[in-house]
């Protein structure tokens, strides 16, 4: 079927983008279904299923998750014989490779925020485990007590977490200026 010839997918859009594309929709099936699609021109819903193994009504939930964020491109056709519509679904490289920068630069952003967090304020922690560690300002209206156990709020060192957070936030800073 010529629509399932194989085409050399673009250098930029390696294994890593694509596996990342999938991570973000959260299962396995997504990576299933990119990995059909990114070794073909087009492909409808029903082959995907064929190839996958994962039901038809799943893999058209997924497809269209993708449509939405327009990563796939879509194209119609009627069958000739039932008069029913077929869809034939092919990737978008450019836009797969444009989400994820901004799936980074989304990142980047909430853990600048998170480290000046740290960074700007004194925390104060009772070390049961599931409770929250309180700003200091906080901590002393509530008299150095933890209003969930009512134990005392202790000074917590959060220079680890500042470490952490820093060397992700170079890492992804580097990532985006490649
Ligand atoms: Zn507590």
């Amino acid at each position: 079927m010529p629509c399932e010839q194989r085409i050399p997918m673009l250098s930029f859009l390696d294994e890593k983008t694509l596996t990342k594309v999938a991570e973000v929709f959260g299962n396995e099936e997504a990576i299933r279904i990119i990995d059909v699609l990114k070794g073909v021109k087009e492909i409808t819903d029903d082959q995907i299923a064929n190839k996958t193994e994962i039901r038809l009504n799943i893999v058209r939930k997924i497809l269209y998750r993708f449509y939405d964020r327009s990563l796939v491109a879509l194209r119609r056709s009627r069958d000739q014989n039932t008069g029913w519509f077929i869809f034939h679904w092919r990737l978008q490289p450019d836009q797969l490779e444009g989400f994820i920068l901004n799936q980074k630069r989304h990142v980047l952003e909430k853990l600048q925020t998170r480290l000046g967090y740290e960074k700007d304020h004194d925390f104060y922690y009772c070390s049961t485990p599931g409770c929250k560690k309180i700003p200091f300002e906080d901590a002393m209206e509530l008299v150095f007590r933890c209003p969930t156990c009512n134990k005392l709020l202790m000074h917590y060192e959060n220079g680890k977490i500042i470490k952490v957070l820093a060397e992700k936030v170079e890492q992804l800073r580097k990532e985006l200026s490649e």
